[in-house]
């Protein structure tokens, strides 16, 4: 199948800083994919040039097999775009940037498209709040609103969950599910793990460069996370911050972190389950439990980036 967004070689330099060193992905029609990184490794950049509101320094971005550089226009027609920065006028209503924006995009029969956003976003005990006293949540629902509004097939969304809260999260999370499923393709940076968990595809970019692209289930599965005479496992104690303490201090430790009640660490091939027990119990941590561990996408992401250090 073509790709509905398929990003070739770009690189992108502002004077001699390189903001972009070679990225490459395809993106499936109907398909969520997700892009992760640390901030200033490009993803903004990245979305801005297939737009077509940047330039790269050289690769090409083709959206719905348009070049999103020489065909701008028409690549601006057929994708919504969600900006980091509050894009929304805050002094007019929810309805009234509805209309806004559905002049400027020249949406046809703006009121019944208008009407059918509001129905689909369930924003309509809203509509006549003023958009700077929306809470981020609302916001970020009406700033989706607006960037439907000329039916896109490709949306771009970036961040748009930062700062909201998790039950606004979940809803923004479900309207996308909704849109991929009547054929949207959706391209979402995000800083969430259970939202890259979320997404059919996701990729890391580190400074520039994409370290890891593949389904969650494909990244997890990778063999090379761990190093041959390394292995991954859980702790279980009654204290995950004792129990953290203590294995920073033991030798064969080559990496612990704490998630939640349980600390997941990577260790000598050779120390045992049993040795593991044994030494917390010398530590004075009576009741640890240790299993093997799979790793989880915020492992695979550390991993990686930890081993392309800049
Ligand atoms: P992210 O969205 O991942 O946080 P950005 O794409 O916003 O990262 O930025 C990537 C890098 O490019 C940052 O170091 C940023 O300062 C730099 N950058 C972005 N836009 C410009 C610009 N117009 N001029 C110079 N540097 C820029
Ligand atoms: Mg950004």
């Amino acid at each position: 199948m073509n790709a509905a967004l398929s990003v070739r070689s770009i690189v992108k330099r502002f004077g001699a800083f390189t903001a972009l060193d070679g990225v490459s992905l395809d993106v499936v029609p109907g398909s969520i994919f997700g892009l992760l990184g640390p901030n200033g490794s490009g993803k903004s950049t990245l979305i801005r040039i297939c737009c077509g509101s940047l330039r790269p320094t050289s690769g090409q971005v083709l959206v719905l097999g348009l070049d999103a550089t020489r065909d701008a226009e028409a690549v601006r027609r057929r994708i919504g775009y969600m900006s980091q920065a509050f894009s929304l006028y805050r002094d007019l209503s929810v309805a009234e940037n509805l209309q806004f924006f559905g002049r400027v995009y020249g949406v046809p029969n703006r009121d019944a498209r208008i009407a059918e956003i509001v129905e689909r976003l369930h924003i309509a005990p809203y509509r006549d709040r003023y958009a700077q006293n929306l809470s981020g949540g609302w916001r970020q629902r009406l700033a989706l609103g607006c960037a439907l509004l000329h039916r896109p097939d490709v949306l771009f969304l970036d961040e748009p969950t930062a700062g909201i809260d998790p039950v606004a999260r979940r809803e923004l999370w479900n309207l996308l599910f909704e849109l991929a499923a009547d054929g949207t393709t959706l391209f979402v940076t995000t800083h969430y793990m259970d939202e890259a968990e979320r997404c059919d595809r996701v990729a890391y970019v580190h400074y520039g460069k994409i370290l890891v692209d593949g389904t969650p289930d494909e990244l997890k599965a990778r063999p090379d996370l761990t190093l041959p005479n390394q292995r991954r496992v859980l702790v279980r104690g009654p204290n995950a911050t004792h129990v953290l303490r203590a294995l920073s201090a033991m030798k064969d430790i080559h990496e612990a972190t704490v998630f939640g009640a349980e600390v997941h660490a990577v260790v000598a091939n050779e120390l045992s389950d049993a040795e593991l027990v044994a030494r917390l119990d010398r530590a004075g941590l009576a009741r640890a439990q240790v299993e093997g561990a799979e790793p989880n996408l915020e492992d695979v992401f550390v991993t990686m980036a930890r081993r392309n250090r800049v």
